[in-house]
C-alpha cells in the first residue's frame, strides 16, 4: 500500500484538533505537514494549534473535570481503560503503521510494540480501582479520626516527543484516565498522526467530551500550555532544555511537573562478560530506533582485556544491520526523524571527527540510491573518544556510540557517573558481585543488567540529575496525578 493509499490518510482533508469530542480547525487557520522521514515527502495537512486553541482546550478539560467527569466511578474509569486497550489492540496494525510512517521507526519494531501499548492501558486499568488513601492512628488530644484520600490533580498538560508517539501518549493518557483527571496532550510536531487516530479510539470507547483533548503543535503550543493559569500539572517528556523551559513556565501557578528528560546513559562491559549477547546487546542499546531514545546506551565503556576484539565485532554488527524505508519489513534501523534531527547528528559526526575521534563504523548519511532522498544515517561507533568532546558529553539523539576503554571497577563507577545526566545504565557481567556493586553505585533512574532497555508497566521509569523527575509507571505513577488530603474530624 503506498503512504497516501492508507485508509486514515486517503481521508479528505487536513487532520484537525480533538477539543470536547469535535474535530476543529486551529482558530487562526494555520496548517503544517506532516513529511515521511523515509522519503522526504508530504504525508498529511495537519491543523496547528497556537495559544488561543490551548485556551479553549483547556476551559473543555475544566468544565469536564468539574462536570461529568468529577460523577464517574473508579470502575467506570476502568471499563473505559479497558474498552480502550481492546480498541489500541484491534486497531494496532494501523497505528503501528502510522507510527512508522510519520516518525521512521522500522515496522518491525512498531509492530513489536503491541504488548507494550496495550499492556500499560491494563496495567492503569487495574490501578484505578485502587487508588486508596491511610486511616492515620494521631496523638491529637481527645477523640480524633484521622484518614487521608487522594483526589485528581485537575487538568493536566501533557507534552510529548516524537520518538514513540502510540507508547508515549498513551504513558501521558493511561495515568489520568485512571485518577479522573482530565487532558490537553499536545504531541510533537513531527508526529502528531497516531495520537490523532488515538483520539477516534478514545472517542469510540466511551469518553465525555472535554476529557482528553488532542492539539498538534509546536513549542509555542507548548509554553501556552504550560503557562497557562488554569493547567494544574504538566507532564513532559523531551528535552532537558526544554524542560527547564517547562519549570520556568509552571512558576507562575505553581504547577505540579514530572519532568522525563534527556540522557547520556553509560553501558558498561566487563571482561569477563557473555560476549555473544553483550556485543548485540550493547549495539542495540544504543542503535534501536536509529538512537532516537531517550536512555540510549551511548556511552560505552569496555574493559581493556576484551577491547579491541569487542570494537571490531561491534563493527560488524553494525555493519550487519539493515538500514532501509520505515515500511520494509527486513529494515531494522529506519531513517532519522526529520532534516533537523539529520542536520543535528551529522553535525555532532563532523565535531567529533574534527576533535579526533575515529569511526570504527559508520560515521556518515546515507547520501546513495534510494535512501538519498530520506534523513538516513549509519549506525556509527567511535573510538579514540576523550571525555572533553561533545560526542562523549553531549545527547546526540542519533544512532552514535562512543566507546572507551576502562581498567577497574572503581574507575569505571566514578566515569559512568561523571554526567550531568542519569536515565538509563547497562552493566554486562557474570559476576553477581559486579552486578549488585554497580547496581548501587550507578547514578541513573534505571540500571539494566544483561539486558538494556527492558521496560514493564509495572517497573517504574525516570531520571536522575537533569534526567528529570517523577516516576513513569509502576503503582506510585499514579500518585504523580493525585493530591493528597488529610481529614481530622473531632469525634469526641
Ligand atoms: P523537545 O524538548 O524539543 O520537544 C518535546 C516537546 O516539547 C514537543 O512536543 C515540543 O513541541 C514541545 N516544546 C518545545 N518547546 C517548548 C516550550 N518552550 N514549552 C513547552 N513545550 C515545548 O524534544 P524532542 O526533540 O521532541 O525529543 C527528543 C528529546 O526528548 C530528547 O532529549 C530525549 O532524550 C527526550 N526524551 C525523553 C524521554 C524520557 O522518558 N526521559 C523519552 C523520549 C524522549
Amino acid at each position: 500500500m503506498s503512504d497516501t493509499a492508507h485508509p486514515y490518510l486517503s481521508r479528505p482533508g487536513p487532520k484537525l484538533l480533538l477539543i470536547n469530542n469535535q474535530w476543529v480547525p486551529a482558530l487562526d487557520g494555520r496548517t503544517f505537514k506532516s513529511i515521511n522521514p523515509s522519503t522526504g515527502l508530504v504525508l498529511a495537512e495537519i491543523a496547528l494549534a497556537g495559544a488561543a486553541d490551548v485556551d479553549v482546550a483547556v476551559k473543555a478539560a475544566r468544565a469536564a473535570l468539574e462536570g461529568p467527569w468529577a460523577r464517574v466511578k473508579p470502575a467506570e474509569r476502568q471499563r473505559v481503560l479497558l474498552r480502550l486497550a481492546q480498541l489500541v489492540d484491534q486497531n494496532f496494525e494501523e497505528l503501528a503503521w502510522l507510527d512508522s510512517l510519520d516518525m521512521g521507526a522500522p515496522i518491525s519494531r512498531t509492530k513489536a510494540g503491541r504488548q507494550r501499548a496495550v499492556g500499560m492501558l491494563n496495567y492503569y486499568a487495574g490501578l484505578a480501582i485502587n487508588l486508596t488513601g491511610d486511616t492515620i492512628p494521631n496523638s491529637i488530644a481527645g477523640e480524633v479520626f484521622s484518614y487521608t484520600v487522594k483526589e485528581p490533580v485537575g487538568v493536566v498538560g501533557s507534552i510529548i516527543p516524537w520518538n514513540g508517539p502510540l507508547s508515549t501518549s498513551i504513558w501521558k493518557i493511561a495515568p489520568a484516565l485512571a485518577t479522573g483527571c482530565t487532558i490537553v496532550l499536545k504531541p510533537s510536531e513531527e508526529a502528531c498522526l497516531t495520537p490523532l487516530r488515538l483520539g477516534e479510539l478514545l472517542m469510540e470507547a466511551g469518553l465525555p467530551p472535554g476529557v482528553i483533548n488532542i492539539l498538534p503543535g509546536d513549542g509555542q503550543a507548548g509554553a501556552a500550555l504550560s503557562e497557562h493559569p488554569d493547567v494544574d500539572k504538566v507532564a513532559f517528556t523531551g528535552s532537558t532544555v526544554t524542560g527547564q523551559r517547562i519549570i520556568r513556565a509552571s512558576a507562575g501557578n505553581i504547577k505540579r511537573l514530572t519532568l522525563e528528560l534527556g540522557g547520556k546513559s553509560p553501558d558498561i562491559v566487563f571482561a569477563d562478560a557473555n560476549l555473544n549477547i553483550a556485543i548485540a546487546g550493547a549495539g542495540n542499546a544504543a542503535f534501536q530506533n536509529s538512537g532516537q531514545v531517550c536512555s540510549a546506551g551511548t556511552r560505552l565503556f569496555v574493559q581493556r582485556p576484551i577491547y579491541e576484539e569487542f570494537s571490531e565485532r561491534l563493527a560488524k554488527f553494525a555493519n550487519s544491520l539493515v538500514v532501509g524505508d520505515s515500511m520494509q519489513k527486513e529494515t531494522q534501523l529506519g531513517p532519522l526523524v526529520s532534516a533537523r534531527q539529520l542536520e543535528r547528528v551529522t553535525g555532532y559526526l563532523k565535531d567529533g571527527k574534527q576533535d579526533g575521534a575515529r569511526a570504527v563504523c559508520g560515521g556518515e548519511r546515507v547520501t546513495q540510491g534510494q535512501l538519498a532522498n530520506g534523513y538516513f544515517v549509519r549506525p556509527t561507533v567511535l573510538a579514540d573518544v576523550r571525555e572533553s568532546m561533545s560526542v562523549y558529553q553531549e545527547e546526540i539523539f542519533g544512532p552514535v556510540i562512543s566507546m572507551m576503554p576502562f581498567d577497574t571497577i572503581d574507575e569505571v563507577i566514578a566515569r559512568a557517573n561523571a554526567t550531568t545526566y542519569g536515565l538509563g545504565s547497562g552493566v554486562w557481567t557474570e559476576d553477581l558481585r559486579t552486578a549488585h556493586r554497580m547496581s548501587s553505585s550507578l547514578k541513573a533512574g534505571s540500571v539494566w543488567v544483561n539486558c538494556y532497555q527492558a521496560m514493564d508497566p509495572a517497573i517504574p521509569f525516570g531520571g536522575y540529575k537533569r534526567s528529570g523527575y517523577g516516576r513513569e509507571s509502576g503503582r506510585h505513577h499514579v500518585d504523580e496525578y493525585l493530591n493528597v488530603k488529610a481529614v481530622v474530624m473531632k469525634i469526641g
